[in-house]
């Protein structure tokens, strides 16, 4: 038993102020946080509940993106028609990930604070230097057929489960936030971290901060997006490897490419050096295929993992010949 308190919070302010309070937790969709509580993983003190904050909408911003509240639910995003439309490598992202009753619940800023499915983390009789530092990382020489082949350290080889994050990080999302410093906002390049010698932090917020928004830029890449998701089931599995591209084609040229791989590291993963293969150059198999086998260079397998090594290249290069075609 794991005594804890909750409060309900009614403004933004007094749940950054609830929140502040040292093994505070916020809660929302819950769907993540109550299965790690009753697997006695996360042990919060405190719980701050913000279901009740008006954070639920989906708006236009001044720029000509969308700004979607921190607790609109992932199925209300991916069926909003200003999604579908415009955003529709995100819809097909959520819709890829879990299923429709989690969808229903779990929310968009909820998605961006999940925690990775490594099994030795889920189990509290194992070793983890994830949930307790300085234990150990039992992946590492034991079963890690789902770990990371990019962006891992001596300390953790644990992946970031999200669908979601993955089409944000493609689509150059900007995440906004509220603190006890007041607000602020982060690319979402920078909101999740890689594990060096600190895994067991997933992010880069501060004490006390709340996410209050995703903000999506204006290019949607709605013309030429893939998001391939290659995993052990066909529903409600976490990505092997995922991939989100989006492409610009401009009268025979890319212009613009961002590809955004998940399952692969500790964060979703982008590699602006391999995007640079493909820009300024014709949609061409051959530029797709350098691009994609670029993102592995510097990859490394811990066993089980191996595949992902050979299996990464060729879900890019398809994800973007798809995407060159007009997208599915
Ligand atoms: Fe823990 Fe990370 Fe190792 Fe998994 S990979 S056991 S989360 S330290």
């Amino acid at each position: 038993m794991n005594p804890f308190d909750y409060t309900r919070s009614d403004s933004v302010r007094s749940a950054v102020d609830a929140a502040s309070v040292e093994g505070a937790r916020i809660i929302a969709g819950g769907t993540n946080l109550v299965d790690l509580m009753k697997m006695k993983v996360e042990r919060p003190r405190r719980l701050v509940d913000i279901t009740q904050l008006p954070l639920d909408t989906i708006e236009e911003t001044e720029a000509g993106g969308l700004r979607l509240g921190a607790l609109v639910t992932n199925a209300d995003t991916a069926w909003h028609p200003a999604v579908e439309a415009r955003y529709p490598l995100l819809s097909k992202a959520i819709l890829a990930g879990a299923s429709p009753q989690l969808r229903n619940k779990a929310t968009d800023g909820g998605n961006l604070m999940q925690r990775t499915r490594c099994y030795y983390f889920y189990d509290a009789d194992q070793p983890c230097n994830k949930r307790e530092p300085g234990s150990g990382c039992p992946a590492i020489g034991g079963y890690n057929r789902i770990h990371a082949i990019l962006g891992a350290s001596e300390h953790c080889i644990a992946t970031h489960p999200s669908d979601m994050c993955v089409a944000l990080a493609a689509l150059d999302a900007v995440i906004h936030i509220e603190g006890p410093g007041g607000a602020r906002s982060l690319p979402i390049a920078d909101f999740h971290r890689l594990p060096g010698d600190t895994p067991h932090i997933d992010h880069t917020l501060r004490a006390g901060e709340v996410v209050v928004a995703i903000e999506l830029p204006p290019q949607g890449f709605a013309a030429h997006h893939a998001y391939i998701k290659v995993r052990d089931r066909q529903s409600y599995a976490f990505a092997l490897v995922s991939v989100a591209v989006g492409l610009v084609i401009d009268d025979g040229v890319v212009t613009t490419a961002r590809v955004a791989l998940g399952g692969v590291a500790h964060k979703p993963w982008r590699d602006r050096a391999a995007e640079a293969l493909i820009e300024g150059k014709a949609p061409r198999d051959e530029h797709f295929r350098a691009a994609a086998h670029a993102i592995v260079r510097g990859a490394k397998g811990y066993g089980h993992n191996d595949f992902k090594i050979t299996l990464v290249p060729r879900v890019v290069e398809h994800a973007l010949q798809t995407a060159a075609k007009g997208g599915a």
